[in-house]
């Protein structure tokens, strides 16, 4: 073999074997959760992979900047989402979902069926029926699991398939997860007045994070509903100098006020939560 080939070669070699090492330093290999808000930019998209090494997708974001958020988490040998969950299908929720669900092998889709006319959500809805995705409608009381972590359906309270409603905000998937010690309380972007009848249908205890809803505006800003689940943490998932001025100055005072830590995306980009069976941290 000639010298220089025989060099390529060994380069190509190593080269090879270091991107492997990545991909595989990159799963998670512990034993904890990890809930992993992703820095989306003005829209949401957290990614669950639990200590079996299931991936839950919940929201897609505005743009493909998704696709970055799970190539930084889910190795390039494992193209499997478990399950997707679109909380309302607005475009800084869905749009992201629909590359996803084109280049990852998606197992369930979870949805309410709410009616919404926009491109973007029929080319979703095309998507799923061109790949056969099996889906499910699901709304208060419904409860998925993936090893031992545990998924319930907390809002909305009504069967939404093919109903039209006024305020997509308000027809939010409100997910509780919770792994052994650990809980968390994922809002969509319900606001506060829906937030009531929430707790009305729901007795909620401590979370130890909550996905504050809406991107932080003012209209997501509960305080009877952080005063009953007395969260330690707060993840804002939004995007800098957007347009809408989320997060509102309200929701982060009123979150100091209540003595919550905060995370926001804007300022520290993807917030990786881990938790073992008995304590919770940031990573
Ligand atoms: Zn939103």
């Amino acid at each position: 073999m000639p010298k220089k080939l025989y060099k390529f070669l060994l380069i190509f070699l190593a080269v090879v074997l270091l991107s492997i090492w990545a991909a595989i330093a990159k799963a998670p290999s512990d034993k904890n959760l990890h809930l992993s808000v992703l820095n989306v930019g003005q829209g949401d998209s957290i990614l669950i992979q639990t200590p079996e090494h299931q991936n839950i997708l919940i929201d897609g974001g505005p743009d493909n900047s998704v696709l970055d958020g799970l190539g930084q988490k889910i190795p390039f040998y494992s193209r499997t989402v478990d399950a997707v969950v679109l909380t309302h299908p607005h475009a800084d929720h869905l749009f992201g979902l629909i590359e996803v669900l084109k280049r990852y092998q998606i197992k369930h889709i979870y949805l309410t069926g709410v009616v919404q006319t926009t491109n973007e959500y029929l080319e979703f809805l095309q998507t799923v029926k061109d790949k056969n995705i099996p889906t499910s409608r699901v709304k208060l009381g419904d409860e998925m699991s993936f090893g031992e972590t545990s998924f319930k359906v907390l809002w909305p309270a009504d069967n939404l398939q093919a109903k039209t409603v006024e305020n997509l905000n308000n027809s939010s998937i409100v997910l509780s997860v919770s792994y052994h010690a650990f809980s968390a309380l994922l809002m969509g972007d319900l606001e506060s007045d829906s937030q009531d009848l929430m707790m009305n249908k729901n007795s909620l205890g401590h979370y130890n994070l909550i996905k504050i809803a809406h991107h932080g505006s003012s209209n997501g800003f509960n305080a009877a509903l952080l005063n009953q689940i007395k969260p330690e943490a707060a993840a804002v998932s939004v995007g800098a100098d957007n347009k809408y001025g989320h997060p509102a100055a309200s929701t982060i005072s009123g979150l100091d006020k209540l003595g919550i830590k905060i995370y926001r995306t804007d300022r520290d980009g993807t917030l990786e939560f881990l938790s073992d069976d008995s304590t919770t941290w940031k990573k």
